[in-house]
């Protein structure tokens, strides 16, 4: 079964990877790895709004730095130096790799190198053949979601697919392939049995 495969592979890798059914068993493995009280970064997930998260960490007195929540001036510095940061991605690859793409960055810079403990959820919909497949997800199907999202003057808003544009409101100045979780970071994995953001 892919499933089994998948996390296989990111375990394989070093990631600390799990298999989960629903958001409520999402919401569960979060609740059990974070301790009461800690700070956790976020991006912009779409995926952490839908299971509803920041609502929950904040009712067990965590500090919440990240989107809905911007009314901290150093907002980017604090959920990089986070106790925790939590992230989806834009494709996750059966081969184990995960996909992130960006344009302020802060998101891939705080997975890779913020953080020392890290956890990545993604919906079954994120799930690709390998690393082509998942950039090509990221460009076509995740980036021109998120451009009508932020409503970004970039010409994937209009057509839905990417077009290599250089518009100066592009979203994916950077792309993060995560072979491995970086030097001395723990990466915990949720892949979830249902579809989760774009
Ligand atoms: S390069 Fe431009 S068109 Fe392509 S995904 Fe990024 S913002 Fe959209």
């Amino acid at each position: 079964m892919y499933m089994n495969k998948l996390i296989e592979n990111l375990n394989s890798r070093g990631f600390e990877a799990v298999y989960v059914e629903n958001k409520d068993e999402a919401r569960k493995s979060i609740n059990n790895a974070i301790e009461s009280g800690a700070s956790v970064g976020f991006g912009g997930s779409m995926t952490c709004v839908e299971i509803g998260v920041q609502e929950m960490l904040k009712e067990r007195g965590c500090e919440i730095y990240g989107f809905g929540h911007y009314d901290a001036e150093d907002l980017y510095l604090k959920a990089h130096t986070s106790d925790w940061y939590i992230s989806s991605a834009n494709a996750i690859c059966e081969t184990g790799e995960i996909i992130n793409i960006d344009g302020r960055s802060n998101r891939i810079g705080a997975i890779v190198s913020g953080p020392k403990n890290v956890i990545i959820i993604v919906g079954k919909n994120k799930i690709t053949a390998n690393i082509i497949a998942g950039i090509d997800r990221a460009r076509n199907i995740a980036a021109p979601m998120n451009a009508a999202r932020l409503n970004r003057n970039t010409p994937c808003k209009v057509t839905g697919k990417c077009e290599n544009c250089n518009s100066p409101e592009k979203i994916c100045h950077n792309t993060l392939i995560q072979h491995h979780p970086s030097y001395g970071s723990r990466v915990i994995v949720i892949v979830v049995g249902e579809s989760l953001g774009f």
